[in-house]
């Protein structure tokens, strides 16, 4: 079986990383989705810059987009690569219709010019969208913090209250708890070995809240929370706010809250980190430096903590791992 196409039931989406005008005009765009599976094309002005400079099939366009009148060299990429993306969606329509927009997307760069201008990038990725005008564009936009105002806080509301946030001790009456957890901390703590003996409790400096970024986060994300509780629909459901309660309303007491009841949430992770630096216990296949015949296969060894719940991330690091470990048993048969 053709082994590109034989990625599909392995559940992988295969994408394309090229563009350019005659290999869709000549149908072989159509060809690697019929035979090879190809469900998406990524583009960037790299690609562009080839496709356009490396060949005569834009001449004629461009020919006659300067002889409707004087464009800019960024007016004229635009007006060609715009044309393309466009051809290439049409393309990967069927693909998209028949996966509900799961895949067949074609990507369109915003430009990196506006990487660290918030407002500037949505406007421009608003504007590109409405320039291509397919339903299956993907508007990319340069990963920066500005570029890219992704959720940074993730909230879990409990249906319980509780009297002290910190022991976690139940509420007599009814209630509901809005806590918050920040998604990319920068803050880094610590856990140390104190003694050679195994059953010896290990040192943990969690260090949370230790820089700027981590503390405004956390202070924007307990006045969301208070907007959610606030808002009309949950009105008839509150009679008042128990913790930090009505008095506590500056930042820095918003934030000494904070300090004083906050704590982990169930995703412990990266004590024994991937990697090749002084600090990385595990190699890129699980095993552990220095020592032969011995992996470790779980949360501990992400080199970060992922933005998002790590449930699914464990199974995916478990299943390479025993692939791993499969494969490396044939090799020593
Ligand atoms: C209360 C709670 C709620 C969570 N909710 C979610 C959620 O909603 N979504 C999500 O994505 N993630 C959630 N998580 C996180 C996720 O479930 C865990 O991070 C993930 O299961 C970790 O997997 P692991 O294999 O690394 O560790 P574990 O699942 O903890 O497995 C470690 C295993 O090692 C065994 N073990 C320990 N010491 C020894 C030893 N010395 N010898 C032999 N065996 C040993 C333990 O018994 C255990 O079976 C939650 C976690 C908790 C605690």
């Amino acid at each position: 079986m053709n082994p590109v196409k034989a990625l599909e039931s392995h559940g992988q989406a295969v994408w394309l990383d090229f563009l350019a005008r005659g290999f869709i005009a000549k149908g072989e765009l159509k060809t690697l989705i019929e035979r090879d599976g190809v469900r998406g094309v990524t583009s960037n002005p790299a690609i562009f810059e080839k496709a356009i400079g490396g060949s005569d099939e834009y001449d004629g366009s461009v020919s006659a987009l300067l002889k409707e009148r004087d464009r800019a060299v960024v007016d004229l990429y635009e007006a060609l690569a715009v044309e393309d993306i466009q051809k290439a969606a049409d393309v990967l329509r069927p693909v998209y219709d028949k996966l509900q927009g799961e895949d067949g997307y074609v990507s369109l760069e915003v430009s990196p010019y506006l990487a660290r201008d918030t407002d500037g990038t949505i406007a421009e990725a608003e504007r590109l969208w409405r320039a291509v005008g397919r339903d299956n564009l993907m508007i990319k936009v340069p990963a920066t913090r500005e570029g890219l105002p992704a959720p940074d806080i993730q909230f879990f509301m409990s249906h319980a209250s509780y009297g002290s946030a910190h022991k976690r001790d139940l509420e007599r009456l009814p209630g509901m708890t809005i806590s918050l957890g920040q998604c990319r901390p920068e803050s880094r703590g610590s856990v140390h070995v104190k003694s050679a003996l195994p059953g010896t409790e290990p040192s943990i400096r969690p260090n949370f809240l230790a820089t700027e970024l981590d503390c405004r986060t956390t202070v924007a994300g307990m006045r969301i929370a208070r907007r959610i509780a606030d808002h009309p629909s949950l009105e008839r459901y509150v009679a008042h706010e128990n913790n930090p309660g009505a008095s506590v309303q500056s930042d820095e007491d918003l934030l000494a809250y904070a300090r004083a009841t906050g704590h982990t949430t169930h995703h412990p992770s990266g004590t024994c980190k991937m990697g090749h630096d002084p600090k990385a216990v595990v190699d890129d296949r699980l095993r552990v430096h220095g020592i032969a015949g011995l992996r470790v296969i779980d949360a501990s060894v992400m080199p970060l903590i992922p933005s998002g719940n790590i449930n699914a991330p464990t199974l995916m690091v478990a299943e390479k791992g025993a692939d791993m470990v499969k494969e490396d048993a044939r090799r020593l048969r």
